[in-house]
């Protein structure tokens, strides 16, 4: 088995594992690679601006995930998406939904990168050619909403794989699951060309595990965030994708309130605080 046998035109995969794991390092791998090797233009959503310098120069970046999925003939990695395309919010499922199935209509590829969806909701599963895993979060089922569902027992395999290796190892590997191939193992991964430390850190600074000693942003200000973020659209009665109903604004195709709620269902949640930090 290779990584040609995996990675197929118009198709979306799901990249799962924990912080510093390499992820984002086979994501742009898989970028580099697949975007000469079948044509396509390679695109990063969601880097910050000022670390675009950090990508070769034929790199293409977009801010949403609404303007990366516009790009055709393109190969896309959504870096961090669980900020922009929750997996686990029943609400946002058309939306997901329709957005998973873009690739087949615009000869794309996706890379949905997530550090770790609690849920995913078993009816995106065969929308994804393959998943990706690199090692997941030490405690699976305190992590995990739900038991015995078929993501978790993914990660659990992935664990057990990566739980004999060194951790030098850990980013070279990849553990895949192919059902449309019927095949599952570990493949090897390099670095891309252009890697760096300053690549790896983009979203190293954003620690998932320790974010309690940071300011907490109100829901407000969090939600204002996401909208600044996102694709706004002014008009005469814009149908929300999320609720069906009428409104002068969109933000990435929902409504004020539908894209309020989404905000705030992927709002990181500060850990419990059982004792005050001095
Ligand atoms: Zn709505």
């Amino acid at each position: 088995m290779d990584w040609d046998k995996v990675i197929k035109p118009s198709s979306s995969y799901l990249v799962l594992g924990d912080t510093d794991t390499g992820k984002s390092a086979l994501a742009y791998w898989l970028l580099e690679k697949y975007s000469k090797q079948l044509g396509l233009l390679p695109v990063v959503v969601g880097l910050p601006v000022n670390k675009a310098k950090l990508l070769p120069t034929d790199f293409v970046t977009k801010q949403s995930i609404e303007e990366g999925g516009r790009v055709e003939d393109a190969i896309i990695l959504f870096d961090e998406a669980g900020l922009q395309l929750p997996l686990d919010n029943v609400d946002v499922r058309d939306h997901v939904v329709n957005f998973l199935s873009l690739p087949y209509h615009r000869n794309q590829v996706f890379l949905l990168v997530y550090h770790y969806p609690r849920l995913v909701l078993s009816r995106y599963l065969p929308l994804f050619q393959g998943f990706l895993l690199k090692r997941p979060p030490y405690l699976i089922s305190f992590a995990s909403k739900r038991q015995g569902d078929e993501l978790t027992e993914m990660m659990r395999e992935a664990e057990k794989r990566f739980g004999q290796m060194a951790d030098s190892e850990i980013v070279k590997w990849t553990y895949v699951v192919a059902p449309k191939q019927r095949w599952q193992g570990s493949l090897e991964n390099p670095l891309p060309s252009f890697w760096s430390p300053e690549l790896r850190r983009v979203w190293g600074d954003v620690d998932f595990n320790n974010r309690f000693e940071e300011p907490v942003m109100s829901d407000a200000e969090w939600v204002a965030l996401k909208q600044n973020q996102s694709t706004v659209q002014h008009g005469v009665d814009l149908i929300c994708a999320v609720c069906g109903h009428r409104f002068p604004a969109l933000y990435s195709g929902a409504c004020g309130p539908c894209f309020a709620k989404w905000a705030l269902d992927c709002k990181p949640k500060p850990k419990d605080r059982r004792f005050p930090i001095r």
